[in-house]
């Protein structure tokens, strides 16, 4: 079976939903070059991945050969996946590949995606159609077969007076434009080209048909870009939503282990910003887990968990056991922040205590509150907790088991994208929830300077790791993701919202 899987015009976030179930399914994945790194990043390691870098006029791999390895991969069995920039049939010959894969007997589906044709102009304020100015959108392609000319039936486009959207376009902007004034439109009629539109780098250039080719010329305007043409374009500045948002074109680096990177990074996501998934650290559950078997031997009044990771080691601690989360019957359940309460209700359990701050010291202080005189409490944690916890309990004359499930290893996922970001200078900020991720971090980069990279933390134990590595530092007021994103927005000082120009006349 072949899935055309369209994967939008940029990162996961417009990746739909079945899309991205395929590719979690899937065992081989053959992609195009215009696929995004954190869409790439859901392929699951054991599949196979094959780029065949499609551009518009130079294929790494020819359309046959693409059609080949389809098929070749799908009689081997398992699960193909073609991921497609975009819509898998607007001008990505995704009909063909249909074609030959029905011809050689293999079954096909195909889950379309969020076409550039249309998020591209919605990302830069734009959009298609409106009952002021038009009421129909057209798509053509300006791509023209094997170096002849543009086969463009300019004057039926003009009167049909809708937006028109050019895809691939950018090389014969000035003839498309030219074409179209020959044909009668309005010189003055709006225009825009949005380069790597609904991607953290986006760029527009808007101007009238006519002086269209000057200004795209003039920023250097490249592919992937789509060509806009129409009144509409006149609303791209009192509807652009997207370049405003604080952290628009700004990318940072997401250090925590992937299942744990979700909510700061789609908080930094929503706020424009280019989130760089690079795991620095990797969770292991210990072989060793007879500290726990003799833990569960004796009695306690509260069993603790200070992180999400915690919890569901501890869960796969209990299988390694041979027991499960009746071991813990009777106990009650504190959790160090709503995020562990959250990972305990994963499994039926809810939390009994949570602190009014997410951190060791006051998970201490809740318990005390609540603990008998002789209370006993069991830490279920990773091996790198922080020791002010115990203390604190200890000190106060509890019962405390310290119990380490798991060990925190310094390692980065993909040192090779962190390297070459690094190297080309396109990762100025990266924020880290631990000293270990600092160290992963340090480890990958292998010797680079660092200087030039700030690094956003989230306490000071992460804060001292990265000073001593020789980034530049700063690190949030308390140990909380929103203390830890005002400390990045106040980072980029300039990502302050633009003002937003007042909305043009109706036409
Ligand atoms: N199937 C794709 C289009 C493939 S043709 C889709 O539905 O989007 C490739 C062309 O798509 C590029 O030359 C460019 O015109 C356009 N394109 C793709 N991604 C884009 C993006 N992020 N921003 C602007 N244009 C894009």
């Amino acid at each position: 079976m072949v899935t055309l899987v369209g994967a939008g015009p940029g990162g996961c976030g417009l990746l739909t939903l079945a899309g991205a179930e395929a590719l979690r399914q899937a065992d081989v994945v053959i992609y195009d070059r215009l696929v995004s790194e954190d869409i790439l990043a859901m392929i699951p390691p054991h599949a196979v991945r094959v780029d065949v870098g499609k551009e518009s006029s130079h294929h790494t791999v020819p359309q046959d050969g693409i059609n080949a390895l389809l098929v070749q991969h799908a009689q081997r069995g398992g699960s193909v996946v073609r991921l497609k920039g975009g819509d898998c049939y607007l001008f990505g010959r995704g009909g063909e590949e249909c074609e030959y894969l029905r011809a050689h007997g293999v079954p096909f589906r195909v889950l379309p995606g969020v076409t550039s044709a249309l998020a591209a102009p919605a990302f830069a304020g734009i959009p298609v159609t409106h009952r002021d100015f038009c009421s129909s959108v057209h798509i053509i392609t300006a791509h023209a077969k094997k170096n002849g000319p543009l086969q463009i039936d300019y004057e039926n486009l003009v009167r049909l007076r809708g937006t028109l959207v050019f895809l691939m376009g950018v090389t014969a902007l000035p003839e498309v434009c030219a074409g179209l004034l020959a044909a009668g439109l309005a010189p003055d009629t709006p225009a825009a080209v949005v380069e790597n539109g609904a991607r953290p780098n986006q760029r527009k250039a808007v101007s009238s048909v006519a002086g269209l080719p000057g200004a795209a010329r003039e920023m250097g305007l490249k592919s992937p870009a789509v060509i806009v043409v129409g009144a509409v374009c006149s609303l791209s500045g009192a509807l652009d939503w997207f370049t405003p948002l604080p952290l628009h074109g700004k990318t940072v680096a997401v250090t925590r282990p992937r299942e744990r990177a979700g909510t700061l990074a789609g908080r930094l996501r929503a706020l424009g910003a280019e989130v760089l998934e690079l795991p620095c650290v990797e969770a292991v559950l210990r072989e060793d887990q007879a500290p726990l078997s003799c833990a569960l031997g004796c009695s306690f009044d509260w069993a603790a968990f200070t992180s999400p990771t915690g919890v569901h080691m501890a869960v796969r601690a209990l299988r390694a056991l041979g027991r499960d989360l009746r071991a813990l019957y009777g106990l009650r359940l504190a959790a160090v922040g709503p995020g562990t309460a959250e990972a305990l209700t994963q499994y039926g359990l809810a939390a009994d205590l949570v602190p009014q701050a997410a951190d060791g010291a006051h998970l201490a202080d809740a318990l005390l509150e609540v603990l008998p005189d002789d209370g006993a409490v069991l830490l279920l944690r990773g091996s790198s907790g922080d020791p002010a916890l115990r203390e604190r309990l200890l000190g106060a004359d509890m019962v405390v088991a310290d119990v380490p499930l798991y060990d925190t290893i310094p390692r980065a996922a993909d040192a090779e994208t962190l390297r070459r970001r690094l190297a080309d200078g396109t990762l100025p900020l990266a924020a880290f929830a631990s000293a270990s991720a600092v160290r992963g971090f340090a480890q990958a980069a292998q010797g680079c300077d660092l200087s030039a990279v700030r690094a956003a933390c989230i306490g000071p134990q992460a804060g001292q790791a990265a000073r001593a590595h020789g980034f530049r530092t700063v690190t949030a007021k308390t140990a909380s993701i929103d203390a830890l994103i005002d400390c990045i927005l106040e980072e980029f000082p300039d990502a302050t919202p633009n003002d937003t120009p007042a909305p043009p006349a109706r036409g």
